[in-house]
């Protein structure tokens, strides 16, 4: 799994629990050099830190709100710059609001529903336009997450899961449109972690519990098993998968009933 002179950018590190976060970690121990792409200036303080403890010190941070136009061009040119080539681009970034994360689907907002979708499905569009326009003759691999509730209902993820089943078959159509390209387009499906944006869904608490008990593994998935696989689908020993699911998830989806 050497990454040595691999090149990669990374959306969505928030803070130590983050899925990108663990990723970030497995593509430095394995040598590739990052850019960081980060939400906002609030963020940016607990992202030096972590670069620090872990002893990242070449990272390039780059501020990236990718509902702000040409936001995502602007982290692909610097990166260009600083690193000179790109072989793997992480998008692991999503968001709806709260209010959206409860209750009723039918009280779905158009524009709640418009938020979450283009930032946790469309912003892998331009990213892989980007990706194609950076990415050289040897071409490379770009990853996003998704998660279960794309294909099955799992109570308050309401528009989540509809972003997500939006999320998954962008990366099918993306992964036709780059192949000719050498580019590979994949998505791990994670099962539950206690990060900011889960806990951001009505009683996710009971429902990380629960799995934990139901699961074939009858244990949640960790921080470095998501990353880990993340990592086999970056590097080239899965050269020959593009515009899957992967699922990493202690075994939670193959149940039949829950
Ligand atoms: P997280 O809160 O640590 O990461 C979400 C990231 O999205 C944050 O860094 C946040 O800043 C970023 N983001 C939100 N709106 C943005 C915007 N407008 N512009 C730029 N960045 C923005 O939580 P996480 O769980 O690590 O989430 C990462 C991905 O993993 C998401 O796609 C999430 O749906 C997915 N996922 C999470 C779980 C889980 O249980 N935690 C399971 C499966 C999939």
């Amino acid at each position: 799994m050497d990454m040595e002179g691999k090149k990669a950018i990374v959306f969505g590190v928030a803070n130590k629990r983050s899925i990108a976060w663990g990723v970030t970690r497995a593509l430095h121990a394995r040598g590739a050099k990052l850019t960081l792409a980060y939400q906002g200036e609030r963020f940016l303080r607990a992202i030096e830190k972590l670069l620090e403890e872990e002893g990242i010190s070449d990272a390039l941070l780059v501020e990236c709100d990718v509902t702000e136009d040409g936001a995502i061009g602007r982290v692909f040119d610097q990166h260009q710059e600083r690193w000179g080539g790109l072989h793997q681009v992480v998008h692991s970034v999503a968001f709806a609001r709260r209010e959206e994360l409860e209750g009723d689907f039918t009280e779905t907002s158009a524009d709640g529903f418009k938020l979450a979708l283009e930032i946790s499905a469309y912003s892998l569009i331009p990213m892989a336009r980007a990706a194609k326009r950076l990415m050289g003759p040897e071409g490379g691999s770009i990853i996003a997450m998704t998660y279960l509730a794309s294909q099955r209902v799992v109570a308050n993820y309401n528009v989540m899961g509809s972003a997500k089943a939006a999320l998954e078959h962008v990366v099918r159509q993306l992964a036709f449109e780059l192949g000719p390209h050498g580019i590979r387009v994949n998505a791990v499906s994670a099962g539950p972690l206690q990060t900011v944006s889960a806990r951001g869904v009505a009683n996710f608490n009971d429902m990380y519990r629960s799995y934990a008990e139901k699961t074939p593994l009858r244990r949640n998935v960790t921080l470095e098993e998501v990353a880990n696989a993340s990592a086999f689908l970056l590097g080239d020993e899965s050269s020959g998968i593009t515009g899957q699911v992967l699922f990493v998830d202690t075994g939670f989806s193959i149940l039949a009933a829950t």
